[in-house]
């Protein structure tokens, strides 16, 4: 008996070549790199063949272009996507100075320049020139913080998670280390005080409640096997009500009454002090040292203004045994960071750094001055907006905003922001600008598009105009 020949059903056999499918996306734009069209080719088909796998609906309909031009659309879109450069240049208009998801703090472009000279030659890091021997890449870094902090001795290292993993392993492994539970806090990214604890070795005793620790608790939890009184900063949130929390200086006393090493996690610190500038007292570095704990640490990357990088400040018996630790190595500073915290520093030293560092410069920026800059750039917006479309609203408001970062929660710069009210919702407004050829960061506030130049440089504020007017349609 004759059968007619089997008709193949299976829509995967519809699906293009690998191969032949990168050469089209290649022969559309022969600017797309090769690597970028096979990649893009293997991601497109294979993401239909999964939708094909799970079957009809909403979501495999999307991901399954329809025809030919589609199928070619989303390949080139997909390989240009794969080529660009990485991370993106942005232009922050949220006035969140330190953006954590914005990449914190800016350096200055001297201490960039500084790490760009030291990653792409050769420099003296481990040499000692004069008798050409080995030398210690932190030594100068270390007196340069010393100095600027008033401390006895430095030492610096990846980040300041690094710096907490790095303090309790050397101080306190196998022993027990004590905190209140109101600062058994996550910093986010999912640091979590207690993880870290536990990863770096040390046994938690946790004391207190969360909102109230007396120093009776501290004192009676203190035995044979406490090696370290630990002070967490709450970075990312405030307590209020009926709370109590020890002083630094309180416990520092009690540490040095019963020979307990105190350790200070700051998070964010700085060496200039911005308490004149109506800034919280307690970010200021020299003034914590002044409480007398034994050692303080803080990240690089917030206040401070510098590169990524762990800086601990204190005592000197403390911070050699912090460098004798093997898992110093793998948490250690680049030399990219190495150089440009060194420059950072050197503005500190000189007394330049609320001119040098664009992190001061951005903060301590008077309301005054914000102001009319502001006013400025909304009125030649305003000018270009009224040839295009005159229906459209800009408007100069008061706005307040976070320093960012896990910094000095709770506190608010007074600021000044251009409203924009568009057509189509303050929500679609603030898309549109994150997706020009420049993506422009906004924030969302009582139904208006809040675009501040706090944080942005006065040489970009042509490109901001020209991306504003570009989403203003
Ligand atoms: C930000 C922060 C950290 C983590 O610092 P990184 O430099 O990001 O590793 C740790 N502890 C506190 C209290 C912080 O605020």
């Amino acid at each position: 008996m004759d059968l007619p020949p089997p008709v193949n059903t299976d829509p995967r056999r519809a699906l293009p070549a690998i191969h032949e499918f990168a050469g089209e996306i290649l022969a559309e734009d022969p600017g797309v790199l090769d690597w970028a069209a096979l990649e893009a080719a293997q991601q497109v088909v294979g993401e239909a063949r999964s939708a094909l796998a799970a079957g009809p609906g909403e979501a495999s309909e999307n991901q399954i272009p329809q025809g030919k031009e589609l199928w070619l659309r989303r390949g080139l879109q997909r390989a240009r996507e794969l080529a660009v450069e990485r991370p993106r240049r942005v232009l922050n208009a949220t006035g969140v100075v330190l953006h954590t998801n914005l990449g914190r703090a800016p350096m200055a472009l001297g201490a960039a320049e500084a790490a760009a000279r030291a990653a792409a030659g050769y420099s003296d890091l481990e040499l000692d020139i004069g008798p050409g021997r080995r030398g210690n890449r932190l030594a100068s870094v270390c007196q340069r913080l010393a100095l600027a902090s008033g401390a006895e001795a430095a030492y610096a290292c990846n980040n300041n998670a690094a710096a907490l993993v790095l303090i309790l392993n050397t101080l306190a492994r196998g022993r027990e280390v004590i905190v209140s539970r109101g600062e058994l806090v996550e910093i986010g990214g999912s640091f979590r005080v207690p993880e870290i604890m536990e990863r770096a070795g040390v046994k938690l005793v946790e004391v207190g409640s969360t909102n109230r620790t007396h120093l009776r608790d501290y004192a009676g939890a203190i035995g044979p096997e406490t090696a370290m009184l630990l002070k967490v900063h709450r970075s990312n949130f405030e307590q209020r009500g009926f709370v109590k929390e020890v002083s630094l200086a309180e416990l520092a006393e009690l540490g040095r009454d019963r020979g307990v090493p105190v350790v200070e996690d700051l998070g964010s610190g700085s060496l200039e002090d911005l308490a004149p500038f109506g800034f919280p007292a307690e970010a200021y570095v020299p003034r914590r040292l002044s409480e007398g704990p034994d050692l303080v640490c803080f990240s690089g990357d917030k206040l401070l203004g510098g590169p990524q990088a762990g800086i601990v400040v204190g005592d000197a018996d403390l911070m050699a045994s912090l460098a004798q630790n093997p898992m110093a190595r793998a948490l250690r500073l680049d030399k990219m960071s190495l150089a440009a915290l060194h420059w950072t520093l050197g503005a500190y030293l000189s007394g330049r750094a609320r001119e040098e560092l664009p992190v001061l410069r951005r903060l301590l920026t008077p309301s005054g001055d914000h102001e009319k800059r502001t006013r400025g750039f909304a009125g030649a917006l305003g000018e270009r907006l009224q040839e295009k479309n005159p229906a459209l609203n800009v408007e100069v408001v008061e706005n307040r905003v976070p320093v960012g970062g896990g910094s000095l929660p709770g506190f608010e710069i007074e600021s000044w922001a251009i409203a924009l009210m568009a057509p189509g919702g303050a929500e679609a407004l603030a898309g549109r600008l994150r997706s020009g050829a420049v993506p422009v960061l906004s924030r969302v506030r009582d139904g208006a598009t809040l675009v501040d130049l706090r944080a942005v440089d006065d040489a970009d504020e042509p490109l901001l105009l020209e991306s504003l007017l570009a989403s203003l349609h």
